[in-house]
């Protein structure tokens, strides 16, 4: 009777569980997210890094803040062993950016398999203007990139052209890209940076359609090195400037997109974590880009202090997100079921 009666509660135990299962993944994955938080907020880890492992591009948009001032690509192995020192030091998401990181495609395929293949990062992306994305390309590296996410500032080509932003084809590769990137169950991102030329412009309808998972838009930034006009720098961005309240005023337009990420100037700074070309942390403190000691000479922790990040900063503006290919909200209620990754 005893042992009937332990199957019976055995069974209804493995049925709870079972039938459990997605919603205890889901609230174990949330603990280790929040565990992870408080122990970031004890001790530096370079969870998330960008490198900007090239700085040239064949686009030239006016407000651009990591311009081409040197054409120097580290050798392979140089960026494998300081990605595998920062994986060492705790470093879970990579994202590939540039300039433009689809200038070097195998470059950027064999670093990106080696972060998911060797260092079993949890999260790889790429940031691009898209303009050089192949579909085979990306049919060849869907199991090895997580998120995708490409730079639109205009569905007018016009204002597009005005900007910098290509030659009149921006629009439609973007969408091309989208549809590409649901087809191999990437995650589609979209950035866009919010400007003289674009604020006023209505993006409802357009984000809509295209349903990214995250729609990130940045207030142009001025770097006085890179973009402030001034001796040394290659762009002079002050025309596209907008006030914080001709950015909230974008914001406010487009609050039904639920995947909105607003990131205002003084969110932007100092929250990022930039690794350049020669491997060295680039530190944005002083509305200019200073670099630390490069990670092929010196270990991770001495670098990360040189590098003026703000790891406050970076979990305030919610840089730690759902950053795997696990589905998740997109924007436009028409396309979420359609995108179910
Ligand atoms: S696409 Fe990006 S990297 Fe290239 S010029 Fe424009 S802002 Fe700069």
């Amino acid at each position: 009777m005893l042992s009937l009666l332990s199957l019976f509660v055995l069974f209804i135990i493995s049925s709870y569980v079972v039938f459990h299962e997605k919603k205890i993944n889901k609230i174990q994955y949330f603990l280790k997210k929040i565990g992870n938080i408080l122990s970031y907020k004890t001790k530096k880890v370079p969870l998330s890094v960008n490198f900007h492992f090239t700085r040239k591009c064949n686009y030239e948009c006016g407000f651009c803040f990591h311009t081409a001032k040197t054409s120097y690509l580290a050798p392979i192995e140089d960026s494998k062993y300081a990605l595998k020192k920062l994986a060492d030091a705790g470093m879970k998401k990579i994202n590939f950016a540039g300039g433009e990181p689809f200038l070097y495609p195998k470059y950027l395929e064999e670093l990106m398999r080696y972060c998911k293949l060797v260092l079993k990062v949890e999260s790889v992306s790429i940031v691009s203007n898209g303009s050089k994305i192949k579909y085979d390309f990306l049919k060849r590296n869907k199991d090895y990139l997580d998120i995708l996410a490409i730079s639109c500032d205009s569905f007018d080509e016009s204002v597009n052209k005005k900007i910098g932003r290509g030659t009149g084809k921006h629009v439609e590769k973007l969408s091309d890209i989208s549809h590409w990137c649901r087809e191999f169950g990437i995650k589609f991102k979209l950035n866009t940076v919010v400007n003289a030329y674009n604020k006023s412009e209505d993006m409802n309808e357009n984000i809509s359609k295209i349903a990214p998972f995250r729609w990130k838009c940045f207030q142009v930034l001025i770097l006085e090195n890179e973009n402030g006009g001034g001796e040394g720098a290659l762009r002079d961005a002050r025309e596209f400037i907008v006030t914080d309240q001709e950015f909230e005023e974008f914001i406010q337009r487009h609050s039904e997109q639920k995947c909105i990420v607003p990131e205002p100037n003084n969110l932007m700074k100092n929250s990022y974590l930039i690794l350049d070309e020669y491997l060295r942390f680039l530190n944005c403190t002083n509305n200019d880009k200073t670099p630390s000691e490069s990670l092929l000479d010196v270990p991770v922790e001495k670098a990360l202090m040189q590098a003026g990040w703000d790891q406050e900063a970076f979990i305030g503006r919610s840089g730690i997100y759902d950053w795997s290919k696990q589905p998740s909200n997109t924007c436009g209620n028409n396309q979420a079921k359609e995108l179910e990754w």
